[in-house]
Parts: C-alpha cells; sequence; structure tokens
C-alpha cells in the first residue's frame, strides 16, 4: 500500500505488514471471524461471556439516568480517582495523591500510549517482556522508539534475571513490565522485579507496570513494583477495570505516577481521547469500592476456570503450561504431531470446534523459535463452555 505516514511503521512493529508490503488483519480478529464463521468456541480472544458484578452495572445505568452523559474532568471524576486512591491503600498499603498521582484513561491501552508517546524521543529503548501484548510493539513503533525484548522462555515462561540484565543499557528509557502476564500467565515474584528497580536506578530509566489482571492470580502473590524500596519515584502503573470486573468493553483504565509523570502523561493523553467514559467512571469506582470477597472469589472462580481448561487440553495430548495468573493458558501441541500452531489454529475449528490463538503472534519473527507449536487459550468463559471446549478437544487423540 502506498500510503505515507506512521501507519507503516505501527503496522510494521505489531507485525501486520509482511515483506512485500501487505497488510494483515491482526490474528485476534482472524480468528474471531474464523469462530463465528464456523460456530467453534472461540478461546481465541481475552474477553469474559459473562457479566461482571451487579452493583458495578447498575452503577453505570444509574449514571446514565442521572445525566453522567457530558465530558468529565479530563484526570478522571473525584469519585473514581478517589476510589482508586483507596484500592492503592487498601490492597498495597500504598499512599497516593487523588489530585497529582492519577489519571483515568480510555482503558489500559491508552494508558501505555500516553506513557510511551510522553515519556520516549524517537530512538529511545523501550524493554518489554516477549511474547508481548501487541499494543506495546505499536505504540513503541509509533513513538519512534526502539522496542528491545525479554524472552520467557517455555515451558514456563519465568522471567530469568539474567535476560533482563543483558537487555537493559543506558539508552533504555523506559522498562515496561507486564505481570500478571498476557499472553503466558506468567507471575514475576518479587526477586526478580527487584532486578528490574536496581537496573532502572542503574541505567536511568523508567519503570511501567501492566497490571489489568493484577486480581487475577491463583493462590501467588501479586507484587506491584511500585510497593518495592526505591521503585515508586520512577514507577508508573497501569491498570484497568476491564478484566477485574468482566467489563473490558468499557475501557475505564488508569494512570497512578508521580505527579511530573503524570502531568507529562496527562498532556498526551488530553489530545488522544481529551476524556473518556463519563457513566463507566462512577460505576468502576463502585466495583473498586467492592469489598475483598469480590476479589478473592472472581481469582478462586477463574482459577477452577483455568483447572477445567487445562485438565481437558492435558486429556487432549497437549503439554499444558501452569499458569498463575491472567485469563490465558499456553499449550503445546508438539505431542500430539502438531509443530506449527499457525496451521493448528486455521484446522482447530474443523478438528474440535475450538479457537485459540497462536502464541507466535505474541514474538517477533525473528524470536519464533521455541514458540511455534504452542497455542494460547483463553479460560475467562463460562464454566459449560470450557467443559464443552474440553470434551471436543478431547477428539484430537484420535
Ligand atoms: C486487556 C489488556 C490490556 C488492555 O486493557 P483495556 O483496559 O481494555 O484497554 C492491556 N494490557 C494487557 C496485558 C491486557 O491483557
Amino acid at each position: 500500500m502506498d500510503i505515507p505516514g506512521a501507519w507503516s511503521r505501527v503496522a510494521s512493529g505489531a507485525m501486520l505488514l509482511s515483506a512485500d508490503g501487505v497488510l494483515r488483519p491482526t490474528i485476534f480478529a482472524e480468528m474471531s471471524a474464523l469462530a463465528l464463521r464456523t460456530g467453534a468456541i472461540n478461546l481465541g480472544q481475552g474477553f469474559p461471556d459473562e457479566d461482571g458484578p451487579a452493583p458495578v452495572l447498575e452503577a453505570a445505568r444509574a449514571a446514565i439516568a442521572g445525566g453522567a452523559n457530558q465530558y468529565p474532568p479530563g484526570i478522571g471524576i473525584p469519585e473514581l480517582r478517589a476510589a482508586i486512591v483507596e484500592h492503592q491503600q487498601r490492597f498495597y498499603g500504598l499512599n497516593v495523591d487523588p489530585d497529582a498521582e492519577v489519571l483515568v484513561t480510555a482503558g489500559a491501552t491508552e494508558a501505555i500510549a500516553a506513557t510511551i508517546l510522553a515519556l520516549c524521543e524517537p530512538g529511545d529503548e523501550v524493554v518489554t517482556l516477549e511474547p508481548f501484548y501487541d499494543s506495546y510493539a505499536a505504540t513503541i513503533a509509533l513513538a519512534g522508539a526502539r522496542h528491545v525484548t525479554v524472552p520467557l522462555r517455555a515451558p514456563d515462561f519465568r522471567l530469568e534475571p539474567d535476560d533482563i540484565r543483558a537487555a537493559v543499557t543506558d539508552r533504555t528509557r523506559i522498562i515496561l513490565v507486564n505481570s500478571p502476564h498476557n499472553p503466558t500467565g506468567t507471575v514475576v515474584g518479587r526477586e526478580v522485579l527487584q532486578v528490574v528497580v536496581e537496573l532502572a536506578h542503574e541505567h536511568d530509566a523508567l519503570i511501567v507496570t501492566d497490571e489489568v489482571y493484577e486480581h487475577l492470580t491463583f493462590g501467588v502473590e501479586h507484587v506491584p513494583i511500585a510497593t518495592l524500596p526505591g521503585a515508586r519515584d520512577r514507577t508508573i502503573t497501569i491498570s484497568s477495570g476491564g478484566k477485574t470486573f468482566s467489563t473490558t468493553g468499557w475501557k475505564v483504565g488508569w494512570v497512578v505516577a508521580p505527579p511530573a509523570l503524570t502531568k507529562a502523561i496527562l498532556t498526551v493523553k488530553q489530545f488522544l481521547t481529551y476524556v473518556n467514559a463519563a457513566p463507566f467512571q462512577p460505576a468502576i469506582a463502585v466495583g473498586l469500592r467492592l469489598p475483598d470477597e469480590y476479589f478473592r472469589d472472581a481469582a478462586e472462580t477463574l482459577g477452577r476456570k483455568r483447572d477445567i481448561l487445562s485438565t481437558g487440553l492435558r486429556r487432549a495430548g497437549f503439554r499444558v503450561s501452569n499458569p498463575d495468573g491472567s485469563y490465558f493458558v499456553i499449550a503445546d501441541a508438539a505431542p500430539l504431531g502438531f509443530t506449527d500452531a499457525d496451521d493448528l489454529c486455521r484446522r482447530l475449528p474443523e478438528l474440535a470446534g475450538v479457537v485459540g490463538v497462536p502464541l507466535g503472534a505474541f514474538v517477533r519473527e525473528e524470536h519464533r523459535e521455541g514458540y511455534r507449536s504452542l497455542v494460547r487459550f483463553a479460560f475467562c468463559k463460562r464454566i459449560d463452555v470450557l467443559e464443552r471446549a474440553a470434551a471436543q478437544l478431547a477428539g484430537l487423540r484420535s
């Protein structure tokens, strides 16, 4: 396509541009279309198929009825900023200033984009884990920054301190950590996070942490980087109500960061969306103030779902990862004789009536070795749907 502009840099950063310049749809669009066309169970895209907590949904309806339908304040309504502050205090013991250190965004996606665009100059390096959430690569490319990756290797996708040490240099502007991790479900432990903080100091880098799955861990602790010694002053924490409250379509996210960084990010955010989601902001405030049991139950229920799908995949003959958090499990199809996950994912609707996403879609072409036979499946679905998927997948063995 012969159209000038930054889009082609974004497309190639997001691995959507083939060598001969052909623009492909994202793998999620392709696989969701395949699920729709074939009627297969869509375990490709990570969105829940059940509504979130009733008080949260009711609060949004009430907000619309009550007239919360015009531009809210640019940094977010006071009630939501107060609820974010209470949440950081209640769960992590962090003291945050609601007027200077909190910014409400159009989902975590806008928070990530505004942060990278605000804080990177062209040529700066941004270090992320790999496999990575697709928007990171696109946004880093949009900013004209350089994307440097740290491998998480099968089968357990642990972050190795030596790998992160090798990636961070004086050229690093941002170390972007995503834990609990999409797509692998790995949860980075306290000691390794402390290494990240030390590296940030040593090389004068900022830390951006994507914690959208902060409440969705299974028996392991989620450690927010901002709680570690020496981290707070250089850490931008990003989260969202989408995953925690099963409201991925609402796009209410937030940034928590020191005042000067928050101001810099707001400067960009206000020209991306200006403001967002007036009636959903008070509703997410209600969610963040739900009692502890809500958060505990949500994680427990999701953990059971992980087990149902994992057991089904294992019975079907896959080698299956044991994710400590997130919506996703990684299944290796090699023991079943499938070495190419792209090919398997295209055929899986016909073979088993199920859709997954090849893990290679989250990895740069030149780094795909070691990921080729791996498939990401989402388990944030109704239990009966997961049981049906498990039963259908069992047929793969024969
Ligand atoms: C879903 C997701 C996001 C996007 O969150 P929104 O609030 O929907 O924009 C960001 N990061 C990761 C790792 C995600 O899985």
